[in-house]
């Protein structure tokens, strides 16, 4: 079973003991942490990894954070961004704000306000993306076809992994034959024991009893 994958976070700060210490600290609060050095860097990377939540700080070199922010908007970036800085008056917060920034955080900070900040966040992105529930308090995110479980962890899916699953646990307790499966979710252009193949990596992705065997018939959600 692939190990459950820890909520990635994007830490973009240019100040080098403060990175430090926030690489540190995030890390030893569960979340997986990627750091970018500028704002170029931190746009490449976003536009090209699956993150939860970016830290952003906002005075950066090359790309500034507000600027960053608002091409990442403007490719459609939906993540939620946390804009750290040492600019925390009303007019600032209200620049980030309208830039795209989900919540504002000024220098210095509590750390713990940090991270309960970043909970709220992760929390609220979660409630608001679209979820088909799956067993054990497990869900699907089908926008960015992520599994998330109950405690945050999550694992990544590809696009055809998150239409089989889709497919099964839109109706939870129909079993569904291999033809159906075969003809809603692939194509003809797919080789015969296509559904196979792709339960089998939805197993190995999300354990043996995701996907149920219903011998002579076809496949179901699992109990769990
Ligand atoms: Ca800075």
């Amino acid at each position: 079973m692939v190990e459950r994958v820890r909520p990635r976070l994007l830490l973009v700060e240019d100040e080098p003991q403060l990175t430090a210490l926030l690489i540190r600290l995030l890390g030893e609060e569960g979340y997986a942490v990627e750091h970018a050095g500028d704002g170029q860097v931190a746009l490449h990377r976003t536009l090209t990894r699956p993150y939860d939540v970016v830290v952003l700080d906002r005075g950066l070199p090359v790309l500034d954070g507000i600027e960053l922010l608002r091409r990442m908007r403007r490719r459609g970036l939906g993540v939620p961004v946390l804009i750290l800085t040492a600019r925390s008056a009303v007019a600032d917060r209200v620049v980030g704000l309208d830039a795209g920034a989900e919540d504002y955080l000024g220098k210095p900070f509590e750390i713990d306000e940090l991270l309960a900040r970043l909970r709220a966040l992760l929390r609220r992105h979660l409630d608001s993306a679209e979820h088909l529930p799956l067993p054990a308090g497990r869900s699907l995110d089908l926008q960015a076809r992520q599994v998330r479980d109950a405690d945050g962890g999550m694992v990544q899916l590809s696009e055809r992994e998150a239409r089989l699953l889709t497919l099964l646990a839109s109706r939870p307790t129909r079993v569904f034959s291999r033809e159906e499966l075969r003809r809603r979710v692939f194509t003809d252009a797919d080789s015969e024991n296509v559904v196979d193949v792709y339960v089998h990596y939805l197993r190995g992705k999300l354990g043996r009893d995701a996907v149920r065997t219903v011998r002579g018939v076809g496949f179901q959600l699992g109990r769990r």
